[in-house]
């Protein structure tokens, strides 16, 4: 039911069973009756003090109606935001708009206003998608410039009464007062998509923009400007996880959400202050001899409550909050020791995020960990992901030029997975590309994976790089890479992700005897030590 016609029925019902409890405590039947002198029948006194009642009902409902139109009239005197702008330090300066100073004081006018006028505030917020790339690619006057058109277009699709606020950088605050349930914030917010939808014409650049909504509407129980603003930024963030140019509302299983990773955040960080943190290394092959050619190494996070935790799902959250930054480089220096120990000149492969690949200092901090630790630049592999090279493909590709530099050799990992790009395979001399499983998990002669697995290997030779399949599981998928002349394998046929002291062990056999040596071992210890999942 409409919260207006709720509220009203409410009303109605209150005046009604005072009017009711009233005619009960004064007799009114019998006074009634006295009064019109005993000629009237007990029925037609019955009717006649229902009418009454209603009647008390009415003037009630009435009476409600006439102080919200009275605090609404009151409320349309009060100061408009225009006003209020023109106290010094409260504009922002770029853009005209009122400032973030502002936000939490029209807020909580409006809100003052929704309880007398029994209205729903919208708390809209906002946020321009990639809007790092413009300053990054055209410079931060083109990007001031954007701000302030994105700017002029926001403002001109509000209503006089709404408020459009600029919160910082490129985030915007929309405060819509006066709705009777989430419709009008519904049509506002397409009418914000639709506004942006053109590109922006700054200078000689047109520039294709677009935007993310999250919308939280004031309820009786909740009129806290801080949770309202805190509500309609986790929508925010939900709408920009749904790819960007979208509106979300909030719902109440985003706080839970939100509760939990920020708690699985906390954990994460004690988990890098006590070593919970453990690498375990995974056996790579020659597909020809067998040979053992080195590790790679995998991150576990043992959590005390939840036990294991995939990297899949911790490595997101690690890059979201930054936290990735001291982890991975943790990493690195524990898996150059850690190879430092096992024998010969066996590789350790190690996963960097592309977050890790923003830092320009990367290269150094790979040089300085080299020069720590001693391990000899090319037994070092860095495993990147298409990721890296999608965000800023020139800037990643220069990067990379300067880690090789150093003398350590790239791998494409997951190579088929993202929008892989032929042209920064011939732009990137990688070393080594690295088949995803999903190819190779359904290798049967024949299908379609086989010919996609068999290009992949066809097009990685002709550009003179290393072929590694990645999950093989079964030995009929190896007897395929094996003939179609795959370089390396890896999977759980051959070595899952294991503690140190058993890839130490696994150094130790010589060539040769690890068709009777390793997989016993695998399959004697590893089930047991393995990580979940894997
Ligand atoms: P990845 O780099 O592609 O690593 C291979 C993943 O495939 C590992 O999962 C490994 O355990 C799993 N795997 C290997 N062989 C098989 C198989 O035969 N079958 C199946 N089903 N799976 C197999 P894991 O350890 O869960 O790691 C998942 C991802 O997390 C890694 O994918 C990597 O992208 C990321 N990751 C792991 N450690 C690190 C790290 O230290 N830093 C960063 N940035 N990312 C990491
Ligand atoms: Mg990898
Ligand atoms: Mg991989």
């Amino acid at each position: 039911m409409d919260r207006r016609l709720r509220n009203d029925v409410v009303v109605l019902v209150l005046f009604v069973a005072i009017g009711t409890l009233l005619s009960v405590h004064f007799e009114l039947v019998s006074h009634l009756q006295v009064l019109l002198e005993k000629h009237a029948s007990t029925a037609w006194l019955e009717g006649a003090t229902f009418l009454i009642v209603l009647l008390l009902g009415s003037v009630g409902f009435l009476l409600r109606r006439l102080y919200v139109l009275q605090s609404r009239m009151a409320s349309a005197a009060a100061q408009p935001v225009v006003e209020i702008v023109q106290e010094p330090g409260l504009q922002d300066p770029l853009t005209e708009l009122p400032g973030r100073k502002l936000w939490k004081r029209r807020l909580a006018q409006e809100l003052s206003r929704a309880v007398r006028e029994d209205t729903q505030v919208a708390v809209i917020a906002l946020d321009l998608d990639r809007f790092k790339q413009v300053n990054d690619v055209f410079g931060e006057d083109v990007g001031d410039a954007l701000l302030r058109v994105m700017a002029d277009r926001l403002a001109a699709v509000v209503r006089d009464m709404d408020t459009v606020l600029r919160m910082g950088a490129d985030e915007f605050l929309i405060i819509q007062p006066g709705l009777e349930n989430h419709d009008g914030a519904v049509s506002l917010a397409k009418r914000l998509i639709a506004a942006t939808l053109d590109p922006m014409q700054i200078r000689e650049h047109q520039i294709p923009m677009s935007i993310s909504i999250g919308i939280v509407l004031s309820t009786p129980d909740c009129r806290d400007c801080e949770k309202l603003l805190q509500r309609a930024n986790i929508a925010l963030d939900r709408a920009k996880a749904s790819g960007g140019s979208v509106y979300r509302f909030h719902e109440a299983d985003m706080d839970l959400k939100l509760q939990r990773r920020q708690r699985m955040e906390q954990d994460l960080r004690a988990a890098i202050d006590n070593d919970a943190l453990a690498l375990h290394y995974q056996p790579l092959f020659n597909v020809t001899d067998q040979r053992l050619l080195g590790f790679e190494a995998l991150l576990r996070w043992q959590h005390a409550e939840h036990g294991f935790v995939s990297p899949a799902d911790f490595i997101p959250l690690a890059e979201e909050t930054g936290l990735i930054m001291s982890i991975g480089e943790w990493v690195l220096e524990q898996a150059c020791k850690d190879a430092l120990r096992w024998a010969g000149d066996r590789k350790i492969a190690v996963n960097l995020s592309p977050i890790q690949f923003r830092d320009p200092e990367l290269p150094s901090k790979v040089a300085a960990i080299i020069k720590r630790t001693g391990l000899p630049a090319e037994r070092l592999e860095l495993e990147i992901t298409e990721g890296v090279l999608i965000e800023d493909a020139d800037t990643a590709l220069a990067m990379l030029v300067e880690l090789k530099s150093l003398g350590v050799r790239i791998s494409m990992d997951d190579f088929g997975t993202g929008y892989s790009s032929l042209s920064y395979l011939k732009r990137f001399p990688f070393d080594k590309i690295k088949i995803d499983r999903s190819f190779v998990s359904q290798l049967v002669i024949g299908s379609e994976d086989a010919a996609i697995v068999k290009a992949i290997l066809a097009m990685g030779h002709s550009l003179g790089m290393i072929a590694t399949a990645e999950g093989v599981e079964s030995a009929e998928q190896f007897d395929y890479l094996q003939l179609e002349g795959c370089d390396e394998a890896q999977g759980f046929l051959l070595g899952r992700p294991m503690p140190f002291e058993y890839a130490l062990a696994l150094c130790s056999v010589p060539d040769g005897h690890m068709e009777s040596v390793v997989r016993p071992l695998v399959a004697a210890h590893l089930p047991r030590l393995a990580s979940g999942g894997n």
